[in-house]
């Protein structure tokens, strides 16, 4: 072992993340999403390397980019118990950190098994490549016996928290203590008992902050993220953000924390949110218009911000006001991280969700908010052309197998894509998920085994519709290996019923 790399007497807090959740993916947000396909079709080595490499660190092991959400845990940690008693860093660094004084080891985690609505989709449907990524990391990490060498507590925080309980892996996994929910005002009183050695309870629901407590982060996150708002308040019934207090940060604050990215080396700033126009939006949803583009502006001017990307965006503001869209764009696109047919375009992350109106209805009856439920094929197709009109090209999630979903509801969402044909859009179609904080929660999930041959076409729809547009060039390679794989594995596994849709999505004539 390098003298460096010895074992110190250790830091009493020491805070990281799954070396997935370590990496900016080359810069590329949408590609994290991979983080969610199985994790034995390629060496786990070779993924690291070439896929998901680790944030650097800053010379001495400590992380110089992590998730946002630990930033902030760490801002709250320092400011309780002081700078020098609190680390964050990448998992082959944590042995630098973890010694005979470290009392508390504080893990982040968005997807330790794999139950979120990207990974649950896509694991299974590839079918044959065993656990997805994320969880395979989270695993290797939370196994890594230097985590209990000296006694410490182990604490798992973070978006995906909730899986482990659901999963009952709190002693598979030896966790002291999974917290659920938002950590900025619970989190420095639990790691306090922590680090006293007083009794805590194996699972906190922690309570709701109050904007004031939320703490700006002291050292740079990964994509450059920096928090716009929080909560939405539409009230989906299959989402998690719209329980959370709605709130929108102050710009000043906003730009504090894409200035300290920017000086750090981040060449990206993610706007997180759950909807960029829920910034200082008025009463029922009504966008800001002067209020966004000031935000826009004011971080699209900070020097070194090359790119800039909000993360979300709900479609109904978009028709009600297209000129902040025609306002924004300019600098998005200027700012964009990706590129189609030699043209600079930005994107952003859209929930189409359904066609049908009766689900609409049911269960997402805000999502269109000024307008009616019944307004929504329109709502969908009107802001994507605006969209469009002004380069920017959504990635769009639409969501199968929500509970009494009816042949008809599935049958109008494939005639909304119908009407979406032509328009730039990449499809993400994903299984119902019943994510533990949301009103659905104790709802059946889908999954494949509720795959009818309608369900097929319309995965196989979107992805044709994706590999056309965004690969042309590449089509027929991309859609021989995947294919390939594809059709060796269902047809051994569900019958000949299956290859259908994949004739369909190769292209051939329909036999
Ligand atoms: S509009 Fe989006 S963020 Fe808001 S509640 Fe619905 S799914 Fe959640």
């Amino acid at each position: 072992m390098d003298p460096a790399d010895e074992p110190r007497d250790g830091v009493p807090i020491v805070l990281t993340a799954s070396a997935i959740e370590m990496s900016d993916f080359y810069l590329n947000p949408f590609i994290a999403f991979t983080g969610g396909f199985p994790s034995k079709i390629i060496p786990k080595k070779f993924l690291r390397k070439h896929w998901y490499p680790l944030t650097k660190d800053n010379g001495d092991g400590t992380a110089a980019f992590a998730p946002y959400g630990l930033r902030k845990i760490e801002a709250l940690l320092e400011q309780e118990f002081g700078k020098s008693n609190v680390v964050t860093c990448a998992p082959p660094n944590i042995h630098k950190f973890v010694g005979p004084n470290t009392k508390v080891i504080g893990i982040s985690t968005m997807d330790p098994l794999g139950m979120g609505f990207v990974s649950r989709t896509y694991t299974s449907l590839v079918g044959f490549g065993g656990e997805p990524m994320a969880a395979a990391e989270f695993r290797e990490l939370i196994n890594n016996p230097i985590l209990r060498k000296y006694g410490s507590k182990i604490i798992v925080g973070g978006s995906g928290a909730w899986q482990i309980i659901r999963g009952r892996m709190q002693d598979a996994y030896r966790t002291d203590v999974v917290m659920i929910g938002e950590g900025d005002r619970t989190a420095p009183a639990v790691f306090r008992k922590a680090l006293e050695g007083e009794p805590l309870p194996k699972v906190i629901q922690t309570e709701k902050p109050k904007i004031e407590e939320i703490p700006l982060i002291t050292r740079p996150s990964l994509f450059g993220v920096v928090e716009i708002t929080r909560g939405c308040g539409r009230g989906c019934q299959f989402c998690s953000p719209t329980m959370r207090t709605r709130n929108s940060f102050p710009l000043d604050r906003i730009k504090k924390e894409a200035e300290l990215n920017a000086r750090a080396g981040s060449r990206m700033i993610v706007l997180q949110t759950d909807d960029l126009f829920l910034y200082k939006c008025k009463e029922r949803f009504i966008p800001n218009r002067e209020a966004i583009v000031e935000l826009i502006e004011t971080v699209g001017k900070i020097p070194g911000v090359e790119y800039l990307q909000p993360a979300h965006a709900a479609l109904a503001p978009v028709v009600y006001d297209p000129k902040i869209v025609e306002e924004i764009a300019p600098i998005l696109v200027e700012k964009g991280r990706w590129n189609l047919n030699g043209k600079r375009v930005t994107s952003i992350e859209i929930g189409i969700e359904t066609g049908s109106i009766r689900l609409i209805e049911k269960y997402m009856k805000g999502k269109m908010l000024p307008y009616e439920p019944k307004d929504w094929p329109e709502i969908v197709v009107q802001a994507i052309g605006i969209f469009n009109d002004n380069d920017i090209y959504p990635l769009a999630t639409l969501v199968i197998g929500l509970p009494s979903e009816t042949m008809e509801d599935t049958l109008a969402t494939m005639e909304l894509i119908d009407d979406l044909k032509g328009a730039k859009i990449f499809y993400v179609p994903l299984f119902f998920t019943s994510e533990e904080e949301c009103l659905l929660s104790n709802v059946r999930q889908a999954d494949l085994r509720h795959l009818t041959d309608l369900y097929w076409d319309f995965f196989a729809t979107c992805w044709r519709h994706n590999i056309k547009l965004w690969a042309p060039e590449k089509q027929g390679i991309i859609t021989a290996s995947s294919m390939l794989l594809y059709m060796l594995y269902y047809r051994w596994k569900h019958g000949a019923k299956v290859l259908q849709p994949m004739i369909k999505l190769i292209g051939f004539p329909r036999i």
